[in-house]
């Protein structure tokens, strides 16, 4: 699969375009504030047809654009777990004034944990992620060895778990769980720069010692 990122918002949130080749079916991860118009534009530049919109969880950083992909893409489907709707329904923030109205909508399903999101020849996996926020899921591709961390993993760093939708306990089972992927396995996170598990596994200061 071919893989495109792009960085925005107000706390340079991270989204992606990921696409099979052959069928030029699209998925994009995440929709932070000012993100979905260059990753719409590689879309177009490419003849893909954006499928999804797959959310990595409900907060507004990851939510913003929403619409603008489904303006683009009516046929686009939102997808996102059910533990993290309400925050889709009811977009906000209680800790941050946020510059921008993001419009409230409806999941079109939800992303169950071990579901597969088929794109073309190529699919994702759902690996429910809980703790940054109750509904927070990773998306896993084994034949493409990458992993869409939203903001459970960083490099050298993890999510916040001082949110009030956060769950501490639940973040140290998620990390776990994505910390028995192979090294080699490539790590796009919500935030900052690209990393891999092996690398994680080495340095990340949060992952030592436990
Ligand atoms: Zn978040
Ligand atoms: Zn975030």
């Amino acid at each position: 699969m071919e893989i495109h990122s792009h960085t925005g918002g107000p706390v340079a949130t991270n989204g992606y375009i990921v696409a099979d080749q052959r069928t030029g079916h699209a998925a994009i991860i995440d929709a932070p504030h000012g993100v979905a118009a260059p990753l719409l534009a590689i879309a177009a530049r490419r003849k893909w047809t954006v499928k999804y919109l797959l959310l990595t969880h409900g907060h507004w950083d990851h939510t913003a654009d929403h619409q603008l992909i489904t303006d683009a893409f009516p046929a686009a489907r939102v997808l996102i777990h059910r533990l993290d709707e309400p925050k889709l329904t009811q977009p906000g923030s209680a800790m941050f004034p946020i510059p921008f109205v993001i419009p409230s909508r409806k999941a079109d399903a939800y992303l169950e944990d071990n579901a597969e999101v088929s794109l073309g020849d190529g699919k994702l996996v759902v690996m429910f992620t809980p703790g940054h926020a109750p509904g927070h899921v990773c998306l896993y591709s084994a034949a493409d060895s990458v992993l869409f961390a939203g903001d459970l993993l960083f490099a050298q760093s993890i999510g916040r778990t001082d949110l009030p939708d956060s769950n501490p306990r639940d973040m140290q089972t998620s990390l776990q769980r994505v910390m028995h992927l192979p090294d080699e396995t490539l790590v796009y996170s919500g935030h900052g720069p690209s990393t891999t598990i092996g690398r994680e596994r080495q340095i990340n200061p949060w992952l030592q010692s436990r």
